[in-house]
């Protein structure tokens, strides 16, 4: 799994957000400590969390099995961008079939869990899939017998209110195992600044 962040909203953006409430711009300091300070106090502890919508992030998530984004898309509050199989099956189609055991070249198509059963499952499935597509099968069609642990990537756009759900709900460990990885990946990836934000949210 790789996590990039492509952008993020200036702290001093949420804060001006903010100041317009009681128009009090004069005592920015520009998304510096005062800043920070004044986004704590009135979208966490006051509780006026509508204000950390101002703060949105977009993420370049790749390398995450499409067990993790069916997940992943019951957060609404977020707007996903998904790699189509219906479109990219042909790089599967193209390839050599796997060795049972091939773990390391399956990588390239599946997410592997370490329990030998279930990924050599896995990798019979991409050879049963690529058999089905070199037979002339659409991708249409061929996609209903993809794996769960079938890769995928996707760019993901969120605001902090819904972020701090969605680390807090999928950091903790009774959530699935790769999505607890995502959640604290797409923690450390957040600009250092702003993780205070997220803090009392991740476990
Ligand atoms: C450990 C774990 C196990 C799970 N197991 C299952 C399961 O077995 N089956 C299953 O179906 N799902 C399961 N889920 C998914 C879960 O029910 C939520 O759909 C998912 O976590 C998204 O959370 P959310 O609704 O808070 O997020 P979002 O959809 O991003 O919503 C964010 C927030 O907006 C508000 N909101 C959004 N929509 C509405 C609305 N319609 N009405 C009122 N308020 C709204 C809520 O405050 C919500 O918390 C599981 C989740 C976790 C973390």
């Amino acid at each position: 799994m790789k996590v990039t962040l492509k952008h993020h909203t200036p702290l001093e953006v949420c804060a001006h957000a903010i100041r317009t409430c009681w128009q009090s711009f004069e005592k920015s300091d520009e998304g510096g400590e005062k800043d920070k300070a004044l986004i704590d106090r009135v979208g966490n502890k006051y509780k006026h969390a509508s204000t950390l919508e101002h703060l949105v992030y977009t993420f370049y998530i790749q390398g995450v099995s499409r067990a993790l984004l069916q997940e992943l898309a019951r957060h609404r509050i977020a707007s996903p961008s998904v790699k189509s199989t219906r479109y990219t099956l042909k790089e599967l189609k193209n390839s050599e079939p796997f060795d049972e055991q091939d773990y390391e070249r399956a990588k390239m198509f599946i997410v592997l869990t370490g329990n030998s059963m279930v990924d050599t499952a896995s990798i019979e499935a991409l050879n049963n899939l690529q058999k089905i597509l070199q037979a002339g099968v659409s991708n249409d069609i061929a996609k209903f017998c993809l794996p769960e642990s079938y890769k995928t990537e996707l760019t993901w756009t969120i605001n902090a209110r819904s972020l701090q759900n969605f680390i807090e709900l999928r950091s903790n460990k009774s959530a699935l195992w790769e999505i607890q990885n995502l959640a604290r990946k797409l923690y450390t990836t957040l600009p250092k600044e702003h993780q205070y934000l997220f803090e009392t949210a991740i476990s």
